[in-house]
């Protein structure tokens, strides 16, 4: 259910309705717009008295939301979501609305080294975000497998040292406290999608969320995971289009392009395209990426690496570090076309 409030009133008049809300045992959630509040009521079906909201101060009208995801949709907040990474020991970065972000960096962290040189190459070709993997989803188990907490501290250090927040992928409720000391994004792969556990888990905390879309998930179920997140009280959920399984066999992935146009209508959130882990190799990229941010990403996430035939993971995708750069450029201008920027 939705309370739309009427434009400029008090703030008792807002508290008092989240009272009631609370009064019948569900939560509320507010979504401030430019000109009137909206309050969230979710809960148990038949627990949301409406007849009784609709007669409180203030109160213009009491709508249900239609949609299975309630604090995901366009219809709780109208407005595109802007989430903060960073601001703690790095500047911060936004996205969404007119901002658009680049993540790079390696698929996983081999050594301090290679990720020190990787990490220079992306910043100087315009990333703003760091990413790296330390714990990795891979398909076999005697495959390499992420160094782990050392691998987050190099990731943390580098971070620091290049003024860029950084990325990480957790995989496990049980490594969700030990990411937390060192990421300043979390993210969710596509494979775990639907792990509810972990999603209700990063969303307990005050990092933002960037969910990967299942391999065979529709937007639908991509969104109520977003919902999982939303619903524990963390506010800032990126969603990343990394491509889906069809009948195609000629790249990895298929990227659905027609979500990002699809997830933009029905919800507030931003949404950006992985065309690395959905092409599979390099020569696709470029093309994808160029499609996702004319088709209204907020931006893209991209595998780069100096030396992609020696990488321990996903090298035939990784973009040598001048093909990202130029990549970078072709970006700024589709975006720019788009009403979108990307910050340098
Ligand atoms: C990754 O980003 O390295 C990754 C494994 O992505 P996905 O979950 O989309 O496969
Ligand atoms: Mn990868």
């Amino acid at each position: 259910m939705i309370i739309v409030m009427a434009a400029n009133v008090p703030q008792a008049s807002v508290d008092r309705v989240v009272s009631e809300i609370e009064r019948m045992g569900c939560k509320a959630h507010l979504s401030r717009g430019t000109f009137r509040t909206v309050i969230g009521a979710i809960g148990e079906e038949g627990a949301i008295d409406q007849h009784r909201l609709t007669t409180l101060d203030g109160v213009e009208k009491v709508v249900p939301i239609m949609t299975p995801y309630k604090l995901a949709s366009r219809e709780f907040h109208e407005e595109d979501s802007v989430v903060q990474i960073g601001g703690r020991s790095t500047p911060r970065q936004l996205v969404g609305g007119k901002h658009a972000l680049s993540i790079a960096g390696p698929c996983t962290i081999e050594n301090r080294e290679m990720l020190w040189r990787i990490a220079r190459h992306v910043k100087e070709g315009g990333a703003t975000v760091l990413r790296g993997g330390a714990f990795k989803p891979r398909t076999s188990p005697y495959s390499f497998q992420g160094l782990g907490e050392q691998a987050l501290q190099w990731l943390r250090e580098c971070g620091d040292e290049l003024g860029m927040p950084i990325c990480t992928e957790v995989m496990d409720t049980r490594q969700v406290e030990l990411v937390n000391q060192y990421t300043d994004m979390f993210q969710i792969g596509a494979r775990n999608m639907q792990n509810f556990d972990l999603l209700r888990e990063v969303g307990k905390t005050d990092k933002p969320v960037l969910l990967k879309r299942g391999l065979a998930a529709t937007v639908k179920d991509w969104l109520l995971s977003a919902e999982y997140v939303l619903s524990q009280g963390n506010r800032a959920v990126i969603l990343c289009e990394r491509g889906i399984k069809t009948f195609e066999d000629s790249i990895r992935f298929t990227m659905d392009i027609t979500s990002i146009p699809v997830a933009r209508k029905l919800s507030h959130l931003p949404i950006i395209v992985d065309p690395s882990h959905a092409a599979g190799r390099r020569d696709y990229v470029g093309a994808l990426a160029c499609a996702g941010m004319a088709a209204g990403a907020h931006g893209t996430m991209i595998e780069v690496h100096y030396c992609p035939a020696e990488a321990q993971c996903d090298g035939p995708q990784a973009l040598l570090p001048e093909t990202f750069a130029s990549l970078m450029t072709q970006l700024r201008l589709i975006a720019k076309l788009y009403g979108r920027e990307f910050p340098n």
